[in-house]
């Protein structure tokens, strides 16, 4: 095992090893609670002495995946909702939101297309 390897697992240990939902081991990450300068980023934090890294561990928080984008909000779009439905999702409720979104996009392209035009008809391009 590499030495910062070896830290990252000593971070976790203290973090205390597991998600809010339970999941251990290769499921969980260590992330940074707020907006940090790269350098106390957690790929970086393994790099750094333990005397260091210790003080700062009320910074970090331990997570899988799904329960970090369930609290970044990023799993909370309804179906049919946001700009342009669920990412993915083939419902009906999704797929009309995203056709109304292409439809709204292809409009404004054939406008910009439009303006173009004539402003290169008035010789102003
Ligand atoms: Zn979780
Ligand atoms: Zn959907």
């Amino acid at each position: 095992m590499t030495k910062v390897q070896e830290t990252r697992l000593k971070v976790i240990a203290e973090l205390g090893g597991k998600c809010d939902c339970g999941k251990t081991g290769k499921d969980i990450l260590v992330y940074a609670k707020g907006k940090y300068e790269l350098k106390w980023w957690p790929q970086n934090l393994y790099a750094k002495k333990w005397e260091e890294i210790e003080p700062r561990l009320n910074d970090y928080y331990l997570s899988c995946m799904m329960c970090r984008r369930i609290k970044l909000g990023l799993t909370t779009i309804e179906h049919g909702g946001g700009a342009s439905g669920k990412q993915g999702c083939d419902c009906d409720p999704c797929r009309l939101q995203k056709n109304a979104y292409n439809r709204e996009k292809n409009k404004k392209m054939r406008e910009d297309a439009k303006l173009l035009r004539q402003l290169r008809k008035e010789g102003k391009l």
